[in-house]
């Protein structure tokens, strides 16, 4: 069955959709974090980054790269956070690659991305030096 997002590529359900291109899409996502919190995607069905092809990865990025400053001036924010949940531990819901574009204002309650995540790892440097290592070689 296709995703909820797929159904949105293929206008089977109903989206505010403020960009399109060959390979990608963009619309405002239905439960806003703020005023044009807004979701870029590949039109093709990857459920992770990690499956995401290079060429796709480039088009993708391409319209995050278009959509940012489009969302801040439309809503006037003062920045924007960009964040993938990638994969269900990190609080992917929708099983198809989405970029949340989350404008952010002065004062708005919110936190960085550093506010994200769980117990922070109390790391040796021999632990880093091997963590490091070890995504050198598989990059
Ligand atoms: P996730 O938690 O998977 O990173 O985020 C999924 C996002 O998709 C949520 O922010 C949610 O509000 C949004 N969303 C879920 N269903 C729909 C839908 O049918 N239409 C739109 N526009 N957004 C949706």
């Amino acid at each position: 069955m296709s995703t909820i997002f797929s159904q949105i590529v293929e206008g089977e359900i109903p989206a505010r959709i403020v960009y399109e291109d060959e390979s990608t899409v963009a619309f405002l996502d239905v439960n806003p974090l703020a005023p044009g919190h807004t979701l870029v995607i590949p039109k093709d069905e990857y459920e992770r980054l990690n499956d995401v092809p290079e060429d796709i990865a480039t088009d993708l990025y391409a319209t995050v790269h278009r959509l940012v400053p489009a969302v801040e001036e439309a809503v006037d924010a003062d920045a924007t956070t960009v964040a993938f949940n990638n994969g269900e531990a990190a609080g992917q819901e929708v099983p198809h690659v989405h970029c949340h574009l989350v404008p952010r204002f002065a004062g708005d309650g919110g936190g960085p991305i550093h506010a994200i995540a769980g117990d922070q790892p109390d790391l040796a440097d021999d632990e880093l030096d091997t963590i490091a290592e070890e995504i050198e070689t598989r990059a």
